[in-house]
């Protein structure tokens, strides 16, 4: 298959949805809990489907159209076992995820878009645009495909792969909706976290959803002349703005913000920008995660000093703002994300 199918993506449908469609061909109800449970398994034919009658298999394949996608490449790291695929997916595209493995349970990083629109200046997920979105079924598929071939039980979801989750809003709502029902992966909604460059009409959007998600933003940057020159994002929508909504979401939905925060060697990093990111987020409960620059070919911008971390942390601390350092998992096999989709997409 290399095209999309005209006909409905069968995984993509919540279990109310395919209730109504199988009764409406005349099946009774537990036929759909029945099928429900079978997109919830990497089956990649109706065939495989092996306790619905043969007539049935051949009606859905008739009716519906299953994706799987294929593991194209899998790297496994041995200094922390991290694993890292690329998926090929039926048009020939592909997507990047990582399962990480932490003491508090095993985590995926799934994609959300083949490629990204949002343009960040340090990230390699953005060179060449966005090609599509992903359905919601094909980001299921990497929690599924990746449970499966890892044999790690996936506890954890975070949207940080390819792609802009808020770009892509209605897949990745219908997404959690399927990850998290009990009768499929039954993600908890607090296992799951998603992180966004910050369009602020989407986060609010988000917000009146009141899902008891995670919500991280890629902040990078306390003040716009910074922020605008690595996130063209924030041209349209200022710091003030974007943190204003970030209140909204807060209040909305009593979940705490995480901000992400890359440190560029004198870009972002300098005591100027701590003391300006101290001061606003002084108070706020909200968290800050560092994650040390990860250097991509194509760009010139390079990783903060340990020194230049030290100094940024203790100024942040000083204003009790909670801070970590993202860990760096899977060293020897490039785990960053979009590393691997550049490659290929070069070849
Ligand atoms: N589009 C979403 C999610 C994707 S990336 C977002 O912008 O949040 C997940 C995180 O990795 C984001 O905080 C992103 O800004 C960051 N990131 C991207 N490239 C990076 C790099 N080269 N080094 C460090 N962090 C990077």
């Amino acid at each position: 298959m290399t095209e999309k199918s005209a006909l409905p993506d069968i995984k993509s449908m919540l279990p109310d949805e395919l209730s109504a469609a199988l009764a409406a061909l005349g099946e009774p109800p537990f036929r759909a809990k029945q099928i429900f449970k079978w997109l919830n398994t990497p089956v990649s034919s109706f065939e495989e489907m092996t306790n619905l009658p043969k007539a049935l298999r051949e009606k859905l394949s008739e009716r519906f159209t299953l994706y799987a996608p294929l593991a194209e490449r899998k790297l496994v790291s041995r200094l922390d076992g991290t694993v890292k695929y690329l998926w090929r997916l039926y048009d020939g595209n592909h997507v990047e995820s990582v399962v990480m493995r932490y003491e508090h349970g095993n985590t995926v990083c799934v994609s959300s878009e083949v490629g990204c629109p949002m343009g960040c200046a340090f990230c390699a997920s953005t060179i060449g645009g966005k090609v599509r979105v992903l359905g919601a079924s094909e980001i299921l598929d990497q929690v599924l495909y990746a449970q499966a071939d890892s044999g790690l039980r996936i506890s954890n979801i975070v949207l940080m792969g390819i792609g802009e989750p808020l770009d892509n809003f209605d897949n990745v709502i219908r997404f959690l909706r399927l990850v998290n029902d009990p009768a499929g992966m039954n993600i908890g909604m607090r296992h799951i976290s998603l992180s966004t460059c910050g369009i602020v009409e989407k986060i609010d959007k988000l917000a009146g959803l009141g899902l008891q998600l995670t919500l991280s933003v890629s902040l990078h940057a306390p003040d716009d002349e910074t922020r605008s020159r690595i996130m063209p994002v924030n041209r349209a929508c200022g710091v003030d703005t974007l943190l204003a909504a970030c209140g909204r979401y807060f209040e909305k939905t009593g979940r705490r913000i995480s901000f992400e925060y890359a440190m560029i060697r004198d870009l972002n990093d300098t005591p100027f920008h701590a003391a300006l990111l101290a001061e606003k987020l002084a108070g706020t409960g909200s968290h800050v995660n560092l994650i040390p620059l990860n250097e991509v070919p194509e760009s010139k911008l390079r990783p903060s000093t340990p020194e230049t971390m030290r100094r940024f942390i203790k100024t942040l601390e000083r204003k009790n703002i909670n801070v970590t350092v993202r860990r760096k998992l899977g060293p020897d096999i490039e785990a960053s994300c979009g590393q691997l989709r550049r490659e290929r997409e070069k070849k």
